[in-house]
């Protein structure tokens, strides 16, 4: 019986670990109970993305066809331009990010890339891998792997070279941090290591990102009240990290959105004001409402 049970334990331990690996990976992209049907076309050609601009034109999608979520979207980030979308939770914003990574195909409409070489594709004729490769995502909230900041930061390009990681770690100003955690880049982080603050764990994703130096950058700001210090610094990384890069910033506070070329304000599944910020302003519609709203929350804060 020992001899039978040595084995099965290790078997269990090797079952838990891996399981565990994929949940991480899962809640990594949202994806836990989602489907994944998205495959690769037998003609599909890799995307060449240097300075891309993007293209949704007439995107509709529903994550269940009795219920559309996305109702005719139209826009376009320029070459190494950045495009800002607001709304109300559930208006649609993160399905946007979704369906650009390709976790899912639109329904109607379509998403195109144009190249550097001014070649326009269509999402669904590239293949996924070079796609991903593509684009790198700053999520809301970043799980963190139970394994070294090391690691985690890696995760962005696994064969950077440990001075790339630390490098990416500067840039994205946690070096200082890390280095004063108990085994420094080593230092075991996740549930089972080292927690850290939702700030920390966002570092580390623009960290990450900046290792993968991303022809295309989705920035999913979070949601949690910042005092307007670190709201200023945050606004100065996504400024650095943005440049160069076609970016889509989903937004919560509007004062990260005032340099972008263009404001999407979304409303159930629809853009129902477009332009940039001093133009909306004088609209005097919804991002005007929105916009006298945080400024009284701020100064009621302050
Ligand atoms: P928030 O600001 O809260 O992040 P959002 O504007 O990004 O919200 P989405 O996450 O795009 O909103 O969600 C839009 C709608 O789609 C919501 O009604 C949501 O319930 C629904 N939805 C999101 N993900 C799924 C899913 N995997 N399956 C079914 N419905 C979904």
């Amino acid at each position: 019986l020992l001899q039978l049970s040595a084995p099965l334990n290790l078997l269990g331990m090797m079952y838990r670990e891996i399981k565990q690996a994929f949940t991480n990976l899962e809640r990594l992209f949202g994806l836990l109970d989602e489907r994944m049907d998205v495959q690769d076309r037998s003609d599909a050609v890799p995307l060449r993305a240097e300075r891309p601009s993007l293209r949704f034109e007439d995107v509709r999608f529903g994550y269940d066809p009795r219920r559309e979520i996305l109702r005719g979207i139209s826009f376009e980030v320029p070459r190494g331009g950045t495009v800002a979308v607001v709304g109300h939770s559930g208006s649609g914003k993160s399905t946007l990010a979704r369906l650009l990574y390709r976790f899912y195909d639109v329904d109607a409409g379509r998403i195109a890339v144009e190249d550097a070489d001014g070649a326009v594709r269509d999402l669904r004729d590239v293949t996924q891998a070079s796609l991903r490769q593509a684009i790198a995502i700053v999520p809301q909230d970043t799980v963190l792997f139970n394994d070294t900041i090391h690691y985690n930061i890696l995760y962005g390009r696994p064969d950077a070279s440990r001075e790339e990681v630390e490098a990416a770690a500067k840039a994205a100003h946690i070096h200082d941090r890390i280095l004063a955690f108990p085994d420094g880049y080593d230092t075991e982080v996740g549930e089972r290591g080292l927690k850290l603050s939702g700030g920390e764990k966002q570092r580390v994703a623009i960290a990450r990102a900046l290792l993968k130096n991303p022809a295309i950058l989705i920035f999913d700001e979070a949601t949690s009240a910042l005092d307007s210090k670190s709201e200023q610094a945050i606004q100065a990384e996504l400024d650095r990290i943005a440049e160069g890069r076609t970016t889509i910033v989903i937004a919560h506070r509007l004062s990260t959105v005032m340099n972008a070329d263009e404001i999407l304000v979304m409303d159930q599944g629809r853009i129902v004001e477009r332009g940039r910020h001093g133009e909306l302003l004088a609209h005097g519609g919804h991002y005007a409402q929105m916009w006298a709203l945080q400024q009284q929350d701020s100064n009621e804060g302050a």
